[in-house]
């Protein structure tokens, strides 16, 4: 037989991806430690459609039959699968970390996140980013508290510059009578 998924549009697969967040909607699994395809709920042979709303996102093991799907309906509410709790950095214009935050809740497009002071890691305010946003290539985001920690621990720049502003919070000075470079 005939592989049917080689039929799905590029660009239509990623869209189900990204709607799903890249996690299986079976299993909540998600990449890059499964494999992920894109499934018709309802079966082409029982005249499903190649559409958003008839695709989800399903890892290998799903996919393959493992349990009946017929059930299963297409995700329409549950759009923060695999952002909570994610951690992540946004950058400023000169690839230096802007905000350092962990994602809280995810409602519709947009991200509310908990930010994080970068010179001592202390508790700030929350704010919110868009979803496409916190996405794209201006922002990092990470599984792993580690991996995320260890990333702020790499660039000689943000050390100096975390140092220099520690520095002018310990003395209590106002920011504005130090040059920041
Ligand atoms: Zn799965």
């Amino acid at each position: 037989m005939k592989k049917l998924r080689d039929s799905i549009p590029q660009g239509l697969r990623f869209d189900v991806f990204r709607r799903d967040r890249f996690t299986c909607q079976y299993c909540g699994r998600s990449s890059p430690s499964v494999v992920l395809h894109c499934d018709h709920v309802k079966p082409r042979s029982k005249q499903g459609e190649t559409s958003m709303e008839n695709l989800i996102t399903a890892c290998t093991d799903c996919n393959y039959g493992k349990r009946a799907k017929e059930d299963v309906q297409p995700p329409t509410a549950s759009p923060d699968n695999g952002m909570v709790g994610l951690f992540g950095y946004t950058y400023d214009g000169d690839g230096l970390i802007e905000y350092q935050f962990k994602i809280k809740r995810v409602h519709g497009d947009i991200c509310l996140v908990q930010l994080f002071a970068w010179t001592d890691g202390r508790t700030m305010e929350l704010k919110s980013f868009t979803v496409d946003y916190l996405l794209s290539d201006k922002c990092k985001l990470f599984e792993d508290k580690e991996a995320w920690f260890e990333e702020n621990q790499k660039n000689d720049r943000e050390i100096d510059r975390r140092e220099r502003l520690l520095a002018i919070e310990e003395n209590r000075e106002p920011v504005l009578s130090h040059a920041i470079n």
